[in-house]
C-alpha cells in the first residue's frame, strides 16, 4: 500500500464509495502508477503476478472512461473487451469490476469456453459497455457474428504470458485484428517471454511500463519451506501436517487431474473436508468448490495449474506443492494464492526423488534456495526407494538443465498433458500429435 489516495489519483466518487465500502482504504503500487497513466490516456505495459492488485488497477480508470458522458452500445458490440486465459480469471475480472462499479450504470458481460453459448449470446445482443472473454469462444462468437467488435476502444489482455502457455496467442491476435487501431490498450504479464515481448510491440503504442515484483522473483513475504519426501509416503506428509490446525485454509497442488482425484480423496477418506477443482470438472462444479472453499466449509483444495489459475481468496494459510511443478514459472505462481493483498503466507513444497531438476529449476529462477525441513516419516525399507530424477529423460533430452519446455517430446512417458494443458510448447505452438485438435480442446483447461 502507498500513502496516497484513490481520490487524489482522480478516481470518482462513485467508485470511491465503492472502494471504501470494500475497505480498500490506499491503493497498491501498481494502482498507484497504473491509474493516472491510463487515466491520461496512455497504453499500459504492466508486469506484475495477481496478488497486486491489477485488476482495480486497469479496472477502475476503465469503469471512469465509460461512465463519463455514457451513451448506451450499439447491439452486438462493446466498448472495452478484456481478454484472459481461463475461465475462472475471466469471472473473477467481471465480479470485481461489478463490485467497483457497483454505483455506475454500464453493463457488463462475460463470455467463456465450456459452457452454452446461448445465454452469452442473449446477453451481448443488445450490446455491452465491457466485456471480459476467453479467447476461443470470442472468437467463434465473431465468427458467428454474434458479436462485433468495431466499436471497441480499450483493449485489456490479463496475463499475457498464461495465454502464450495455453496456447492462445493465435487467438489473440485474430481477435486484435477485428478491432479498431485508434484506442487504448493495456497488457499484463508476470513474465515477459520473447513471444510476448513480440506481442506488446504489436499491440501498444509507446506503453507506460510498470513492474511491480522484479520478473520470475518469489514475494518476500511468503515462508517457503521443502520436504524431501518419496512419492510413496507424500500423502502420509500431507495428512501428518494437516493435524496442524494452523493449516485452515489451504490449496494442494498436484500436477495432474488424475493426482488431485486421489489427494482430494484420501482427504476425505481421512476426515478433512476438501475438494478438486481442475479442467475435467464442469464450470459451475468448479464455482460450486471454490465457493465451498472461499466459504470455509471446505478447508482443503486440490488443484492443478491452469484450474487455480486466477484463483483469488484471501486470507490462505498455506499452499502445498504436493507435487512440484515441470514449469519453475508455476511455482511462483502457485505460492502467490498465499500473501495476497499484503497478508503473510507459508508454501511448503514436497519434493520426491524423481522431482529434484524442477527444484533446480525453481531455485535457479526464484534466485533463492528454499529451506529443507525434516519430517518424522519411517524411512522406507530398502528395495522400496525410489531412484533419483527418472521424469528428466522425458523432458530434458539432450539439453541442459534449466531449459526443458513443458511438453516433453513424447505424447507417451510422463507428460503434463494431464495438468490442463494439453501437449502445450511454451512458444504458443503445438506439438504435432495435437495440431487440428487445438479448438476443440481450447477453453477446456
Ligand atoms: P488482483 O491482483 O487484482 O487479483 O488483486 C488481489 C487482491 O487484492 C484482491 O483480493 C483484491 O480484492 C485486493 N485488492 C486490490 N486492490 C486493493 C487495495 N487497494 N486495497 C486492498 N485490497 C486490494
Amino acid at each position: 500500500m502507498t500513502d496516497v489516495t484513490f481520490a487524489a489519483l482522480g478516481v470518482a466518487e462513485p467508485i470511491l464509495r465503492a472502494l471504501a465500502a470494500e475497505n480498500y482504504t490506499h491503493p497498491t503500487p501498481i494502482q498507484t502508477r497504473a491509474i493516472p497513466a491510463l487515466m491520461g490516456g496512455r497504453d499500459l505495459l504492466g508486469i506484475a503476478q495477481t496478488g497486486t492488485g491489477k485488476t482495480a488497477a486497469f479496472g477502475l480508470p476503465l469503469l471512469q472512461k465509460l461512465s463519463i458522458g455514457h451513451v448506451p452500445p450499439q447491439p452486438r458490440q462493446t466498448k472495452a473487451l478484456i481478454l484472459a486465459p481461463t475461465r475462472e480469471l475471466a469471472v473473477q475480472i467481471e465480479q470485481s469490476l461489478r463490485t467497483y462499479g457497483r454505483f455506475l450504470n454500464l453493463k457488463l458481460a462475460v463470455i467463456l469456453g465450456g459452457v452454452s453459448q446461448n445465454s452469452q449470446v442473449n446477453a451481448t445482443k443488445h450490446g455491452v459497455d465491457i466485456l471480459v472473454a476467453t479467447p476461443g469462444r470470442l472468437l467463434d462468437l465473431v465468427q458467428q457474428k454474434h458479436i462485433r467488435l468495431d466499436g471497441v476502444n480499450t483493449l485489456i489482455v490479463d496475463e499475457a504470458d498464461r495465454m502464450l502457455d495455453m496456447g492462445f496467442i493465435r487467438d489473440v491476435r485474430k481477435i486484435v485484428a477485428h478491432l479498431p487501431r485508434e484506442r487504448q490498450s493495456m497488457l499484463f504479464s508476470a513474465t515477459m517471454p520473447d513471444d510476448i515481448v513480440k506481442l506488446v510491440g504489436d499491440l501498444l503504442k509507446n506503453p507506460e511500463r510498470i513492474e511491480v515484483t522484479p520478473q520470475s522473483r518469489t514475494a518476500d513475504r511468503i515462508e517457503q519451506k521443502l520436504y524431501y519426501v518419496p512419492a510413496q509416503q507424500k500423502r502420509q506428509l500431507l495428512s501428518s501436517l494437516l493435524q496442524d490446525l494452523a493449516l485452515n485454509r489451504v490449496i494442494v497442488f498436484t500436477r495432474t487431474k488424475h493426482g488431485a482425484n486421489k489427494v482430494a480423496e484420501h482427504l476425505s477418506r481421512t476426515g478433512v473436508t476438501s475438494d478438486a477443482i481442475h479442467g475435467n470438472k464442469s464450470q459451475n462444479a468448479r464455482q460450486r468448490a471454490l465457493e465451498a472453499f472461499r466459504s470455509g466449509k471446505v478447508r482443503v483444495l486440490v488443484a492443478t495449474d491452469i484450474a487455480a489459475r486466477g484463483i483469488d481468496i484471501d486470507d490462505i494459510s498455506h499452499v502445498v506443492n504436493f507435487e512440484l511443478p515441470n514449469e519453475p514459472e508455476s511455482y511462483v505462481h502457485r505460492i502467490g494464492r498465499t500473501a495476497r493483498a499484503g497478508g503473510a503466507g507459508i508454501a511448503l513444497s514436497f519434493c520426491d526423488p524423481s522431482e529434484r531438476g524442477y527444484l533446480r529449476d525453481i531455485e535457479r529462477i526464484t534466485r533463492n534456495k528454499i529451506e529443507a525441513v525434516a519430517h518424522d516419516l519411517p524411512p522406507l525399507p530398502e528395495g522400496q526407494q525410489q531412484p533419483e530424477e527418472p521424469r528428466r529423460h522425458f523432458h530434458n533430452k539432450g539439453r541442459k538443465p534449466g531449459n526443458h519446455k513443458p511438453g516433453g517430446h513424447k505424447p507417451g512417458g510422463h507428460s503434463p498433458a494431464d495438468a490442463g494443458a494439453p501437449g502445450k510448447k511454451r512458444n504458443g505452438s503445438r506439438p504435432h500429435w495435437h495440431r487440428g485438435r487445438d479448438n476443440k480442446k481450447r477453453d477446456a483447461a
